[in-house]
């Protein structure tokens, strides 16, 4: 059996694979790793949950290890480019870790958090860069930032890259590298217009792929109840009170579909948190970190912003609504049954939502089995607590459910809760750039008469 030694990685890279307690390597990196240790490009179709952040950055420290030198000012040596800042961090983190015997220095820009922070950092060059597209632009136009030196590239995610709209700015990103260097291009799907991205990128690329969209979704337990829209909250509380959840997550398909399902579960004292392009930076940090360390068990959240989060132990997706991309669903699910542990999928399914599901399972090749409704439905229907109201769910989380009540009222008494708009793609909630210029400014207050008069910030 292949083990991380047989690979002939720096012995400081080792230590810190022993630290961890990584013995095998995945099937992600046995392929990706000797290839990548002879310099070579690396097309890998792989999703999250793979192992494939170790698989692109052991090689890729141990390049930088074997070939020391210092970053130039302002300059980087290895650029990972990542659609979320989630996911940057979380990459971030995971060189730090696979780093931590070296003097390897790793910095993280994204956008939504101050821009000059950033560019101290970068000031005196680092070796490892993750980086959103739209604040590594940024930081470009400021002359903070140059990527003439940078040895290797990354690009994660690529399909939700695009879908995101970042195609111009990888453009210009490309145009910006130097010839020489190495490239690694991961995508979860590869339809036809990744496939020539990646050319754009790529030079003679080894391609790996691994576990097809298939084998991921028949580690799900998949079920399905046919529900009416109006119902799902009163179908939501069911669920969370008569399965053993340990950590849920509910993806609905708006960034105000998520904030309302918070509320809804707030009315009736149950802890949630949403993650969405609304939050700010230090609300998403914060949201990821109580649902990773326990203490919430549900987080809500849109499909992007739900992209490449890695939290083990999720026991259930529960889709709230049902996404009008099948790949998207294939996503969201295999947010569950990690590491070979079993999981489980429930879609609440509209009348209108039928022909999307039809698509999924057409596309995964899979069915799921029906959960009927709960006997005493029309009593869950009838007896619905009422939602927590507020502009969103800020502030509201996991407060004493009277208190939330009487706020509600108090709230309610000031102004109606923002109605929905209905279901609309979500805008990019990656980095700033592109994503703040669809935002809308809101004023500090905290009344929700305060964003009747929101403007649209533009630039
Ligand atoms: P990734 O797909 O890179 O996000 O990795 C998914 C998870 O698997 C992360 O929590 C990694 O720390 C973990 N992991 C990656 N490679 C290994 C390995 N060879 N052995 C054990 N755990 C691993």
């Amino acid at each position: 059996m292949t083990t991380f030694n047989d690979f002939g990685l720096h012995a400081d890279i080792n230590r810190a694979l022993a630290a961890k307690d990584y013995t095998v390597p995945t099937p992600i990196q046995m392929q990706a790793i000797p290839p990548l240790m002879k310099g070579r490009d690396l097309c890998g179709i792989a999703q999250t949950g793979t192992g494939k952040t170790a698989g692109f950055s052991l090689p890729s420290i141990h390049h930088l290890l074997t070939y020391p030198h210092r970053p130039t000012p302002r300059g980087c040596r290895m650029l990972v480019l990542a659609p979320t800042r989630e996911l940057a961090a979380q990459i971030a983190q995971s060189c730090r870790d696979y780093g931590r015997f070296t003097k390897l220095s790793v910095s993280t820009v994204f956008g939504g958090v101050p821009i000059n922070k950033q560019i101290r950092d970068l000031s005196g060059g680092v070796d490892i860069l993750v980086a959103t597209p739209g604040r590594l632009l940024d930081l470009i136009d400021q002359r903070a930032l140059r990527l003439d030196d940078v040895e290797i590239f990354v690009l994660d995610e690529a399909d939700q890259m695009m879908d995101m709209g970042f195609i111009h700015s990888l453009r210009r990103v490309a145009k910006l590298l130097p010839s020489r260097r190495q490239n690694l291009f991961f995508s979860a799907t590869m339809p036809k217009e990744i496939a020539h991205l990646a050319e754009q990128f790529l030079n003679d690329p080894v391609t790996v792929s691994v576990t097809p969209q298939a084998t991921t979704v028949e580690k799900i337990r998949q079920f399905a109840t046919f529900v009416e829209q109006k119902e799902k909250q009163a179908l939501l509380h069911s669920v969370v009170a008569t399965q053993d959840i340990d950590r849920a997550l509910i993806f609905t398909r708006t960034k105000h579909g998520a904030d309302r399902v918070v509320r809804h579960l707030a009315g009736a004292g149950i802890k949630a948190m949403a993650i969405h392009g609304n939050k700010s930076q230090s609300q998403r940090t914060h949201a990821l970190q109580a649902f990773r360390s326990g203490d919430i068990k549900l987080l809500v959240a849109t499909d992007i912003a739900a992209r490449g989060i890695d939290v083990s132990g999720v026991s259930h997706v529960i889709n709230f609504e049902i996404p009008n991309v099948p790949e998207q669903y294939v996503h969201r699910i295999g947010r569950t049954a990690r590491a070979g542990a079993e999981g489980m999928a429930i879609s609440f399914i509209a009348p209108d939502e039928r022909p999307y599901m039809k698509d999924i399972e057409r596309v995964t090749r899979s069915k799921s089995e029906p959960m009927p409704l709960p006997e005493n439905f029309n009593e869950l229907v009838r007896n619905l607590p009422k939602p927590v109201a507020g502009p969103r769910d800020t502030g509201s989380q996991g407060r004493d459910p009277n208190r939330q009540r009487q706020d509600a009222r108090r709230q309610a008494s000031g102004g109606q809760p923002r109605g929905d708009r209905g279901p609309r793609r979500d805008a990019p909630a990656g980095d700033g750039a592109e994503g703040q210029r669809k935002r809308r400014f809101r004023p500090r207050s905290k009344s929700v008469g305060a964003h009747k008069g929101a403007v649209t910030r533009v630039g």
